[in-house]
């Protein structure tokens, strides 16, 4: 407001010098300069004395017991921090201090939270911030900025009387990338040195202890420098979850919730190999959100079911296809399914032609357990099931469409998986030393036979197909055991 008041006396003042026929030229350029310095250090956050405003202290605190199906690297930061919390002894024996601790693995898996954990566990002062923070075009900004967020760490500690501080850093590898490796190298590596040369200072005996905790999705991008004893010298790796995890971080995200009796959270764990820790938590947020749409007043399964598809897909899409279109649709879908549920027995969770995202429609299967290893056979079944939508189109419609373009993508790629991992006919070989015509010819003959067997799969089956897709049309969705039961009523007949 303040501010508003000083610029309209001084315009007002500026007009009536003006008018008096002073040259207020000066007046204006000496503004001019002002203003900029005023941008440069306010917005700009140039010469601020804290990390461009952004960073934060963290004020709700969590614990390792928020974190879910994490066990393993939970026990590995925790010895790690033993060494800040058991200082005194670490000293008397003369190891080098922690000062960096590297975490690393996909998006979402819960870095940023064991971070704050590790902060709530050893009673630091928690400061957290991004790599991108500290990049500006301006040289010598990051380097002060990273000088800037150790100092305001030490203070932080000192007026909240605590001993220690972590300094969470996210995305490591955009302040320390390989040095040398950016166009604008200079700002680059003047940053990444100044944060080298922070570390290096720490010691043991400070009055605040402080610890760099560093998290990254690509720590093969970071310079190796960083990784040096002394430094990140301790990696912890943060992996996607496996089943008994997704279990319970679900239970973690859906105990403030009020679940129907029918609500099976195993179930959810197992259909959603490959989530994220915040994926589980997005689709325990979006069941909610589905219930109370439906003014159901708790979460029954089918609305965690939809909420999977929700955060697999995207949201439903109000796209209306032209009668033919569905049908053609429901045959691709069933082809799909048909194919799935008999080369994998029971594999089928459903199969919809609702669209959500780019999808028109899809059908879901549920691997029996998390799969880590593919064997041939796996992926060459995994080949036909991808085909099996276009296959039914042709034989039962005579033509395909482009529906299939991203089914003959995920084809192509998992026969190149083949081939390069030395389990196709041509043996064990490197990528590199195959001709384009080479691999374009392994990679085809595999797609043929698939195609083949899916072919004489589906052509007794033409019956199946067309009832399946009849349902389709009327019902949108059909489940896994509704089209179990249709293949038995097919068995029985024939
Ligand atoms: P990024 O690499 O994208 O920064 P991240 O690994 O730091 O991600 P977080 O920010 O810690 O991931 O997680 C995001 C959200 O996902 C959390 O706030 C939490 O709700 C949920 N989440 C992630 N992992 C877990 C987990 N293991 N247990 C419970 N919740 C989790």
């Amino acid at each position: 407001m303040l501010k508003e008041i000083a610029a309209g006396i001084a315009a007002g003042v500026l007009i009536f010098l003006a008018l008096k026929g002073v040259d207020v030229t000066p007046f204006l350029l000496l503004a001019g300069m002002g203003f900029l310095a005023y941008w440069l250090i306010e917005k700009k956050g140039l010469l601020s004395s804290t990390l461009g405003g952004k960073s934060y202290t963290s004020t709700s605190p969590v614990s390792f017991a928020d974190i879910g199906g994490q066990g393993t690297a939970i026990r590995e930061l925790k010895e790690a921090l033993e060494f800040l919390l058991r200082s005194n002894q670490v000293q008397a024996m003369g190891i080098r201090p922690l000062k960096g601790l590297l975490l690393s693995g996909p998006p979402g898996t819960g870095k940023t939270l064991m971070a704050r954990a590790a902060a709530t566990y050893t009673d630091a002062v928690f400061l957290a911030t991004s790599g991108s923070e500290f990049i500006e075009m301006y040289a010598g900004v990051g380097a002060q900025r990273v000088r800037n967020l150790f100092n305001r760490a030490r203070e932080l500690a000192r007026c909240q009387q605590k001993k220690r501080s972590i300094i969470f850093i996210d995305e490591l590898e955009v302040l320390g990338g390989k040095r040398g490796s950016h166009t604008s190298h200079l700002e680059y590596d003047q940053t990444l040195n100044q944060l080298l040369v922070e570390m290096d200072g720490l010691k043991q005996d400070q009055e605040v202890q402080i610890l760099v905790i560093g998290a990254t999705n690509r720590a093969d991008l970071l310079d190796p420098a960083l990784l040096r004893p002394g430094r990140f010298d301790r990696q912890v790796r943060v992996d996607l979850p496996d089943r008994e995890g997704r279990l319970a971080i679900l239970k973690l995200h859906t105990a403030n919730k009020p679940l129907a009796p029918d609500a099976d959270l195993e179930v959810i764990a197992r259909e959603t190999f490959g989530f994220s820790g915040a994926h589980l938590e997005s689709v325990a947020n979006e069941a909610a959100i589905l219930a109370l749409r439906e003014k159901v007043p708790v979460i029954e399964q089918r609305h965690l079911m939809e909420a999977v598809d929700k955060v697999m897909l995207g949201e439903k899409l109000g796209r209306k296809p032209s009668p033919e279109e569905l049908y053609r649709l429901a045959i691709h879908e069933a082809g799909h399914a048909v194919t799935g549920e008999l080369l994998r027995p029971k594999s089928v969770s459903h199969v919809t032609i609702t669209s959500r995202g780019q999808a028109l429609g899809y059908t879901r299967q549920k691997p029996e357990h998390d799969i880590y290893l593919y064997t041939r056979d796996y992926l060459e079944t995994q080949i036909a099931i991808c085909l099996a939508g276009a296959v039914a189109e042709t034989l039962v419609l005579g033509s395909r469409s482009t529906g299939s373009l991203n089914d003959f993508k995920e084809s192509i790629r998992l026969a190149r998986v083949i081939i390069t991992s030395g389990l196709s006919d041509l043996g064990v070989v490197a990528e590199e030393n195959l001709s384009q015509e080479q691999m374009h010819e392994a990679s085809t003959t595999i797609i043929n036979q698939e195609e083949e067997r899916v072919t004489s799969l589906l052509q007794p089956r033409l019956a199946v197909l067309q009832e399946l897709a009849r349902s389709l049309v009327e019902r949108e969705t059909i489940t896994g055991q509704e089209l179990r039961l249709l293949l038995q009523d097919q068995a029985k007949a024939s």
